[in-house]
């Protein structure tokens, strides 16, 4: 294992904020990850696992030791009448896998096309879109347990999968993720009826969804409402859609009728966030070096290489005036460090 001193994490964070990190070391094994926390604790230096830092915001230089996960590799452990069981690097690409799946005729993640990031970083906020979440197809996560020392295998129910968090997402950094189990479907049932996918189907002429169709749909949409990283720094989503009680929802409702907002018990409804942060006027608006998107308001755009703490500054302006204007309080999903 080798360790760098005083490396900038410009490149290695979509965002692209010039901070830098104290020490860096790349992880292929479990072995490396075993040392490399030994060496973070001898030295008393806190640490920080890092995918391809599609979620993540350095606002500061980080301080201690960036591991950036680079397990790699795909197994077929198990295959039955119906079903495919896959273990997966954590240092995999997301995609890549996606594709790997959708071409060997293996569905449940299609939806889950072009979603920036590693396999390990997948169940972290239990990644989702178009209806999927990475959850319904995750059979069980490898981790190392910093706390313990051991290697150990959590079962979906173990992982406390939620609406884009985990176990994992709130005891950050406890759980190195080396590899995630994955269960495919032979027979896959195809989910169409989120967002724009059956529009694009049907402008494509695909009356026979397939998981190739489905994913290039996905594709598609994405690549024509979503900013790419590599030409303008963003980390996707910058906040959670937020649950809300009936009661508020009626009260606001009534005020705006045209405000997104889906039921998810009869007690609680998801309200777009985009939409509130457009309804507070932002679409659009930069200032400096950060934007809110044109396109899509849930997401910050970065547009030179200022400093992370623009951007948190920015989204700290965007939670002050929706909680103004709505009384809700809106959650960051990126990880801010
Ligand atoms: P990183 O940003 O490197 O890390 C994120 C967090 O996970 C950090 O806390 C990190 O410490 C931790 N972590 C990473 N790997 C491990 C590991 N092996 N073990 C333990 N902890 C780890 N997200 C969605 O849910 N749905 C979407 O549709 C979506 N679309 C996006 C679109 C764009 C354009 C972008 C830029 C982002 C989007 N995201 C989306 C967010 C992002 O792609 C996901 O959260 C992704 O899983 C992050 O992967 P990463 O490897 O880049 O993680
Ligand atoms: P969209 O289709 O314009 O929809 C806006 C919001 O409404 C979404 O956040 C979505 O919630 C919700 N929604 C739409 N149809 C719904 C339905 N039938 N039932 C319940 N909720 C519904 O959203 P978009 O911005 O183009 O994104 C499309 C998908 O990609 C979404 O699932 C979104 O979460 C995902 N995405 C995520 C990120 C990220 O960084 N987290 C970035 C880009 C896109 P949900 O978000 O709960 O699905």
């Amino acid at each position: 294992m080798e360790i760098s001193e005083n490396i900038s994490l410009q490149a290695l964070h979509s965002f692209g904020c010039n901070e830098k990190a104290n020490y860096f070391a790349k992880i292929d094994s479990i072995g490396a990850i075993e040392k490399s926390i030994q060496w973070a604790k001898e030295k008393n230096t806190p640490y920080l696992i890092l995918g391809s830092g599609s979620n993540i915001l350095f606002t500061k230089p980080f301080e201690g030791l960036v591991l950036k996960m680079e397990i790699m590799g795909i197994k077929k452990l198990k295959e039955t009448a119906s079903e495919v069981f896959l273990e997966v690097g954590a240092g995999e690409n997301w995609h890549h896998f996606v594709i790997y799946c959708v071409q060997k005729g293996w569905g449940g993640v299609e939806n889950l096309s072009l979603i920036p990031g590693t396999v390990g970083a997948a169940p972290i906020q239990n990644i989702g879109a178009y209806g999927v979440e990475a959850k319904d197809s995750i059979e069980s996560v490898s981790a190392y347990d910093t706390q313990t020392g051991q290697v150990i295998t959590l079962n979906n129910a173990d992982c406390k999968f939620g609406y884009r968090t985990s176990l994992f997402k709130k005891d950050t950094n406890r759980y190195i993720i080396s590899s995630v189990l994955f269960v495919l479907q032979k027979q896959p049932i195809f989910r169409t009826e989120y967002g724009a996918i059956k529009e694009v189907l049907h402008q494509k002429n695909n009356k026979q969804p397939s998981l190739e169709a489905i994913s290039n749909a996905v594709i598609q949409i994405r690549s024509e409402k979503l900013p790419d990283p590599k030409k303008i720094g963003n980390a996707g989503s910058f906040f959670k859609n937020p649950t809300i009680t009936k009661d508020l929802f009626e009260v606001l409702v009534a005020k705006y009728p045209k405000m997104i907002a889906y039921p998810i018990t009869d007690d609680t409804y998801k309200i777009a966030a985009g939409w509130l942060i457009e309804a507070c006027g932002w679409k659009g608006i930069q200032k400096g070096n950060v934007g809110c998107y044109e396109k899509q308001s849930l997401v910050i755009v970065h547009y030179n290489n200022g400093p992370g703490m623009e951007i948190y500054n920015f989204s700290e302006e965007i939670i002050q005036s929706v909680l103004t204007q709505f009384d809700i309080l809106l959650e960051r999903e990126v990880v801010i460090y």
